[in-house]
């Protein structure tokens, strides 16, 4: 009997592909294990097994596979159905969501570049023959494709060499540039070294007697110092002598005190760290464990709704212990990885050793680690930290699933396929596992809110801060009347301006929000009114100081800042809006004894740059911090104590259904940033609109109404929740063309479906890396089958494939675009 094998491949095609197998392979493989396999001329591909039967393809002659690479599956059956799912509901193909599940380490292909691993000790000797010929390859040669490799040894299937190579250091893949996880820098003191002479050390305090602070600092490292061994951090010192840094930089300056760094891993869990045993919930935090619990027990997802600050995540603790109790895994997913160093260090210091982290800024060795320890149900990972990728892993035994800020739009994958919401994938995962989810936010996304309110979600709700640490109190600054009355200062209101200055004087933190990056989005000729545009995209350039340049925020073009208009050639160019950039500038020359930071995303892109400004801050290295909306995520400062939105209007006037709701989750998460300790916090929202509905719900912390005032605008206007939404985005570089071919699609939609196709029309940015792009908006009611529909869509999908002159054109489908 022949034996016949159906693999996914990593690559987007419609159906499973087959191989023929032998009787032996047929015994040992079980779907989930991964075969080597050749594909198209001459390319080797990793597949996944999928099914193993003795059916011959009908269409080609089944291809004989090289080799099996996993002695166990890799990846089970709850995977499997998940990915399925994903495949479906989100419109893409299987191998698609495999190639974006799968760490790339296990994903070997012929395409695959490798290159020599530099910092690897290679034992020469420790190699097999196959092994040094491509090591020795390799230091003639920069890069090697797989496809070569398999000439240099002479054999077609070295996908199995390369793994030995991969797995023993010697080797790295191309993709695998990443950095190594973010070691936490920490600053100590001690004594400069002259001093630790008896002498000199008397003739120092001799000299300082006439500097009582600088003395003070010295005496009190004194102090530090005969308490314990231990290195003396810059901020012990500091509260310990109830000085400034500026003294202690001064000494620092001077020599006397000695400045270093010692890299604590965040990821190691370190013996010192100090441990929490218990966490005892407060009257409200107990209230919605107990709600939370009871939704669970009737199989419902949770959703916590608590203020900023109210102890949500003592509660999402207290739920993972449950979990843990029963013996089975818990995920905790995070919008976004620059909130997982400090909750990191929440968790371990409650569950030790028992807590991995796992996103894609970790290095393919370490995310394979997670995967296998995942796999093996090892206790290592009992808890997984992650971005929306963890959703992938192999879990077995999975129990509960949070969702923190579920409100996110960056739990929304936006390219490449699958383009899944990782909330909505997460209540399906627990439900393959019969585990629990739960999701917490300060602000709900309306769709959550509805399905809590239809009672298919439970609900719960904290409306107090933690300790009686009272909500800020939120107040709107008219810009209008300000600049009315010549009240400005740069950017700042004289009522921000006092507070920044109020704040600085008392020592305490500021952060500022403006949700734009650069320095003035648009550069105008006031003469002929030229705006300089990118030559790929529909966008006009942003100007960055710091570089002279003006920038497209979609594809990356640059070029220099010219001195005179492109357009007529006079040198009138006038500054329109301000960026994060600009604000920096300001403050430097507003408050030039302020330490300011930046974080957006040209602030972070390099070397552990997240993690350094945000322990920076917290270290309180910086007074003001200014940053997009990255700054309004749910970081804990201690010491911030005003927040300033410096402009609000340019986020309510956003062309989108969700304008408003994100606004107002934007602004009361930034505001959340303010007053987290006894001290009320301030927060002052500058706008050239104080009586927007909007800013209004958010200075009076009203999202009910809120909620109310959206929920009825979306049902008059036929948006999710009460639609849903499927975007299909026509692509290609022909103008003409790409006209006639959307013009064609939505004619055949609206044959099929009637009246619930909007388009096709050009997106806000209609050209994008020299794309044109064309959106069809397919709306349909919560009623209808939604199965239905996209088979409706696939099978004109066919149909439009079939004609020659549309070949050109990509379609790219988004079901629940946000
Ligand atoms: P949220 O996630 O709701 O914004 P957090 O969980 O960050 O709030 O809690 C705010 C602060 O209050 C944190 O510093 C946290 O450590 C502290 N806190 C909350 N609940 C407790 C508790 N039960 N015991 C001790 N500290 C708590
Ligand atoms: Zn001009
Ligand atoms: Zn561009």
């Amino acid at each position: 009997m022949p034996y016949f094998l159906d693999v996914v491949l990593p690559i987007p095609l419609e159906r499973l592909f087959t191989y023929s197998i032998s009787e032996q392979e047929a015994d040992f493989l079980k779907p989930g294990m991964r075969v080597a396999v050749p594909f198209g001329k001459s390319k080797i591909y990793t597949a996944l097994a999928y099914n193993i039967h003795s059916n011959a393809p009908l269409a080609y002659d089944a291809k004989e596979i090289y080799q099996i690479l996993d002695e166990q599956p890799l990846v089970n059956k709850f995977q499997l159905k998940h990915w399925e799912w994903i495949a479906q509901y989100y419109m893409c193909t299987l191998g698609e969501v495999v190639r974006s599940a799968l760490p790339s380490a296990f994903l070997l292909e012929s395409e695959t570049l490798v290159l020599l691993n530099k910092n690897a000790l290679v034992d020469e000797l420790g190699l097999k023959d196959d092994e040094f010929l491509v090591y020795e390859a390799l230091q003639h040669q920069t890069a090697l494709k797989i496809g070569e490799i398999s000439g240099i040894v002479d054999k077609k299937n070295v996908l199995p060499l390369v793994n030995r190579l991969v797995q023993k250091g010697v080797v790295l893949q191309k993709e695998e540039l990443y950095e190594q996880y973010v070691p936490k820098l920490v600053r100590y003191v001690k004594l400069g070294e002259e001093y630790h002479d008896e002498t000199k050390l008397e003739e120092l305090l001799r000299n300082l007697s006439r500097a009582p602070k600088q003395s003070q600092v010295v005496l009190s490292l004194f102090q530090l110092q005969a308490k314990s061994k231990k290195p003396i951090p810059i901020a012990d010192l500091e509260k310990e002598s109830g000085s400034s840094r500026a003294v202690i930089k001064a000494l620092i300056d001077k020599s006397v005190l000695e400045e270093y760094h010692i890299r604590t891993d965040r990821v190691q869990f370190g013996e010192e760290s100090k441990t929490v045993e218990t966490i005892s919930l407060n009257p409200y935090q107990t209230k919605a464990l107990e709600a939370i619990n009871k939704s669970f027990s009737e199989n419902k997802v949770a959703l916590l709704h608590g203020v900023t600050s109210s102890g949500k995540t003592e509660v999402y603790i207290k739920l993972i212990e449950q979990s843990l109790e029963q013996g089975k895994q818990a995920l905790y997913l995070l919008p976004e990885i620059a909130l997982t160093s400090q909750l990191i260090g929440r968790l371990r210091a409650y569950f030790g050793n028992k807590v991995s982290v796992y996103h894609s800024k970790y290095s393919i060795h370490e995310r394979v680690e997670v995967w296998n320890n995942v796999k093996d149900n090892s206790d290592k990972a009992q808890i997984v930290i992650g971005a929306r990728s963890s959703l992938y892993l192999p879990f077995s035994n999975l129990g509960l699933v949070v969702v923190d800020e579920e409100h996110e739009n960056s739990f929304k994958q936006f390219d490449p396929a699958p383009r899944y919401h990782a909330r909505d994938a997460a209540i399906v995962l627990t439900s393959f596992h019969e585990a629990h989810c739960v999701l917490g936010s300060a602000t709900p996304s309306i769709e959550s809110m509805d399905n809590a309110k239809k009672g298919k979600y439970g609900y719960t709700n904290i409306q107090y801060r933690y300790g009686d640490v009272l909500m800020p109190d939120i107040t709107l600054v008219d810009i209008k009347e300000a600049t009315r009355k010549k009240r400005m200062k740069g950017h700042f209101s004289e009522t921000l301006f006092n507070a920044v200055a109020e704040a600085l004087e008392e020592g305490e933190q500021v952060i500022l929000f403006q949700n734009r990056r650069g320095f003035a989005p648009i550069i105008e000729c006031t003469t002929c009114g030229n705006v300089t545009q990118c030559p790929n995209c529909d966008v006009s350039l942003t100007y960055h100081q710091h570089r002279n340049q003006l920038r497209c925020h979609y594809c990356g073009y640059h070029m220099a800042l010219q001195q005179g208009c492109l357009a007529c050639g006079s040198p009138t160019l006038d500054k329109k809006g301000f960026g994060t950039e600009q604000i920096q500038e300001e403050l430097k020359l507003l408050f030039p004894q302020a330490n300011v930071g930046r974080m957006d995303l040209d602030t972070t892109r390099g070397k552990y740059a997240y993690e350094k400004i945000i322990t920076a801050f917290e270290q309180q290295e910086m007074d003001i911090l200014v940053g997009t909306q990255m700054v309004t995520k749910g970081l804990d400062f201690r010491n911030v104590s005003l927040v300033g939105i410096m402009n609000a209007d340019s986020l309510l006037n956003f062309p989108d259904y969700r304008a408003h709701e994100r606004s107002f989750q934007m602004l009361t998460q930034v505001a959340g940033r303010a007053g987290r300790t006894k001290k009320r916090g301030k927060v002052l929202i500058q706008t050239y609109n104080p009586y927007h509905q909007i800013l209004q719900q958010v200075t009076t912390n009203n999202y009910d109404k809120m909620f109310e005032e959206q929920f009825y605008e979306r049902e008059q206007f036929k948006y999710p929740p009460l639609v849903r939404i499927i975007k299909l985005t026509l692509k290609d570089k022909d103008y003409n063309k790409l006209n006639e071919a959307s013009q064609w699609f939505a004619s055949s939609l609206q044959n099929v479906l009637g009246q619930q196709i909007l388009g096709p029309e050009y997106p806000p940015v209609a050209r994008i890396r020299r794309d044109y792009l064309k959106n069809i908006l397919i709306k349909t009611s919560r009623a209808q089958s939604i199965s239905q529909t996209k088979n409706s869509i696939k099978r004109i999908e066919k149909s439009f494939n079939a004609i020659s002159k549309y070949k050109s054109v990509r379609l790219v489908y988004n079901v629940d675009h946000i």
